[in-house]
């Protein structure tokens, strides 16, 4: 039995990754801060559990073997509504859970993101594309942030010697994402099922590629738990079927048989026109593969919308 700390776990890709692990029997400690994850989402969790309320951006002193450090809103709408905080918690909150797994010898895994590529001129995007930020934009306290953090992972590695994982993390979507999460999977679902116009965001034509949250979780755990030659490098994690925003809308309707019409919608600035990723690295050296295709995958995301709408 490992005792692991994940920060965020009370979010969506964090409550998923604590149901894993306490699934595989392991300790479980869970700090989050609640800005945007929730009491529902950890609520039914089972086996040796531990939530702790904290804001990361203040230290803590705790022992664990494995941190998987996720802490921090991923929503453009959430992590613009607060851009210093996101700011903040990506520098402050990465130090201290650097220093936490300085003093206790912990690996530790960041949760990075497809965003530290900006608006990409490459496509697919490999690890060692450097990305095509706006470090003035709306967005860039995000991938700025989670720049400066992979920063941190390297420079502490360098210095200290910790034992890091950088997981680059593409959109992930399924059941328990929050209904004001504001990104596209949940308010499309959530448009179909209320009869409401799906809005899309100047035009529909970019693209993204989504990860069903089960794959994510397999893939974040596997590279924890890897040891190879590339263990310090960041790695992909993500679906690599990539589609046009429009085309989700289609499928999102098609899929839950709504009456729902098509709009158009505000175009976001800085919004990235193409997101897909290369997972050749994640495939080879960790065995690394998205098995759940988008409409499986949106089926039981669906269903779960359906219920909680229901309760
Ligand atoms: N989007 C949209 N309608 C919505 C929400 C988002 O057209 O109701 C678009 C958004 O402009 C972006 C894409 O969907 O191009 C994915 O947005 P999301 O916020 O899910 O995540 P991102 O990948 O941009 O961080």
């Amino acid at each position: 039995m490992t005792t692991v700390l994940v920060t965020g776990g009370a979010g969506f890709l964090g409550s998923h990754l604590c149901e894993r692990l306490l699934g595989a029997g392991h300790r479980v400690l869970c700090l989050d801060n609640l800005s945007t994850g929730s009491r529902a989402n950890i609520d039914g969790l089972k086996g040796d559990f531990e939530f702790i309320e904290h804001d990361l951006i203040n230290p803590i002193k705790l022992d664990a073997e494995q941190v998987y450090h996720l802490a921090c809103p991923a929503s453009p709408v959430h992590y613009q509504s607060n851009p210093v905080r996101t700011v903040k918690t990506n520098v402050l909150g990465t130090m201290n859970m650097l220093g936490l797994a300085r003093r206790t010898g912990a690996r530790i895994l960041l949760a990075s993101t497809s965003e530290v590529y900006g608006d990409p001129k490459v496509t697919p995007q490999r690890e060692d594309y450097l990305g095509n930020v706006n470090q003035l934009g709306p967005r860039a306290c995000y991938d700025e942030g989670k720049r400066i953090a992979e920063t941190l992972m390297v420079e502490y590695r360098r210095e200290h010697k910790i034992d890091t994982r950088i997981a680059r993390i593409f959109n992930t979507y399924g059941p328990r994402m929050a209904f004001d999460d504001g990104r596209v999977v949940s308010n499309f679902v959530l448009n179909a099922l209320r009869g409401e116009p799906l809005q899309l965001y100047g035009g529909g034509k970019q693209s993204r590629s989504f990860c069903y949250v089960d794959d994510m979780v397999t893939g974040l755990i596997a590279l924890m738990e890897y040891q190879g030659a590339l263990c310090h490098e960041p790695c992909n994690l993500g679906n690599p079927h990539e589609l046009s925003i429009r085309e989700l809308a289609e499928t999102i309707i098609r899929l839950t048989g709504s009456k729902s019409p098509i709009a158009d919608g505000p175009a976001q600035q800085d919004d990235p026109a193409r997101r897909c990723p290369d997972i050749g690295r994640a495939k080879t050296e960790l065995g690394f593969a998205a098995s759940t295709d988008l409409e499986t995958g949106l089926k039981a995301t669906i269903e779960d919308f359906r219920q909680r709408i229901r309760h």
